[in-house]
């Protein structure tokens, strides 16, 4: 296990946060960084087809071991860390044999990491963590799954008498922001389907997502001089609120959870004149979202005819869909995942995303792509941690995915 952690550790100390007001491709030039020594380090380990290509993507092959026919699988994992916390300088803190008590991340500024807040740190007693320093985040999310590709390509490498078919791996730039699979080259990669190594807790399996759109609510209103406004002003400040009231008070995120959908108003800015709100809206079940949308733009009509005027314009845009539609046809992709977890003693966590994964917009490129755990927890902030067991678990069920794949595939 300590060569699994050493190149976690490895992967976790070169800094590679994305940027969301960057347009560039990839968002940072340090995503490179992570790149070059993932192709260097795939080279070393045997893989064959070692690639990286203008955009930051790298992919690899590991070719076929037996004389029969069996589908081309693939894995995938991200190379970025999210925008929302510094990923530089990343000072891991190993927690072995751990007790079940407080962690304290740092002393001087008192941050502490507690199972009376985080339960799950629970489920982990006895094994060993790795943690943050208390002034970072980890990066777990997602350099766990890189590590737990590059460990099981390697043990498979090592281990010929493990039988699998041909698996293609690829390390994406630029997820976090949402745009990992945008200049994804599903035809290059050319498997048949993959799993994205991107989820958190053991056992983590993922074949739906929201479909989503966003909406932008533009308020037009008129400004008159406060004193002499009597039948004249209009502000749009005042409609803006109505129109948030017309919204069903309990379909927001804070009242929702599994496969509840919702409207989510995140950025309102107003005067007088004008007034826009920008809202996301979300929900598992299509015809169900097709509806919010409906809803949406009846209650704008609503509201401009009882306004006698069009003050209101709204645009909605689709931004991702459920990637079930996709699976669904070929759900043996998960029942293959779950029979991987099985035959290793781990209980399958089979549960809907409440986002989007990158795993979604490749199945609708062609790519089905449900997503596995990773192992880590707490993603995006300085409470993120590991188990190294966990890190250990997942390269074991890529391995094991590999093998039922090319047994299936020989009956
Ligand atoms: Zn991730």
């Amino acid at each position: 296990m300590q060569k699994i952690i050493d190149r976690f550790v490895k992967y976790i100390t070169v800094d590679t946060q994305s940027d969301p007001e960057n347009p560039a491709f990839p968002s940072t030039e340090k995503q490179w960084d992570l790149a070059k020594i993932l192709v260097e380090e795939l080279k070393e380990i045997g893989m064959e087809d070692v690639t990286l290509d203008d955009n930051c993507y790298v992919m690899a092959t590991l070719p076929s071991n037996v004389d029969f026919e069996v589908p081309t699988i693939g894995f995938i994992a991200h190379i970025d860390t999210s925008p929302d916390y510094s990923g530089t300088n990343v000072k891991p803190q190993f927690h072995p044999n751990y007790n079940g008590e407080d962690i304290v991340l740092n002393k001087e500024e008192n941050i502490i990491l507690s199972p009376s807040y985080f339960e799950d740190l629970l489920m982990y007693k006895g094994q060993t963590l790795i943690t943050t320093d208390g002034t970072t985040l980890l990066g777990a999310d997602d350099k766990a799954g890189i590590t737990e590709i590059v460990s099981a390509m390697e043990f498979l490498i090592n281990n010929p008498e493990i039988k699998h078919g041909k698996i293609r791996v690829g390390f994406t730039p630029d997820e976090e922001v949402g745009k990992g699979a945008h200049m994804f080259d599903v035809d290059k990669f050319g498997a048949e389907w993959a799993y994205t190594m991107d989820g958190s807790q053991v056992g983590e399996l993922e074949y739906e997502n929201f479909n989503a759109a966003g909406a932008k609510v533009t308020i037009n209103g008129k400004i008159v001089h406060p004193g002499y406004a009597k039948g004249k002003m209009i502000n749009s400040m005042t409609i803006a609120a109505d129109f948030i009231k017309s919204l069903p008070a309990n379909e927001v995120p804070e009242h929702t959870t599994n496969y509840e959908g919702f409207f989510h108003l995140h950025t309102m800015n107003g005067e007088v004149e004008k007034t826009t709100l920008e809202y996301i809206i979300r929900d598992h079940d299509l015809k169900l979202f097709e509806g919010r949308k409906e809803l949406f733009q009846k209650l704008v009509d609503d509201l401009n005819k009882k306004l006698g005027a069009d003050l209101i314009e709204v645009e909605i845009k689709d931004q991702y869909f459920n990637m079930r539609e996709k699976i669904e046809p070929v759900m043996h992709i998960v029942d293959i995942a779950e029979e991987a977890m099985n035959h290793l003693n781990i209980t399958p966590l089979i549960k809907a995303i409440r986002g989007g994964t990158d795993g979604s917009q490749l199945s609708y490129k062609g790519l089905p792509c449900p997503n596995i755990f990773a192992g880590g927890h707490n993603f995006h902030g300085r409470y993120e941690y590991v188990p190294a067991e966990s890190l250990q678990l997942a390269t074991d069920v890529i391995v094991e995915i590999a093998r039922i794949t090319a047994k299936r595939a020989r009956k």
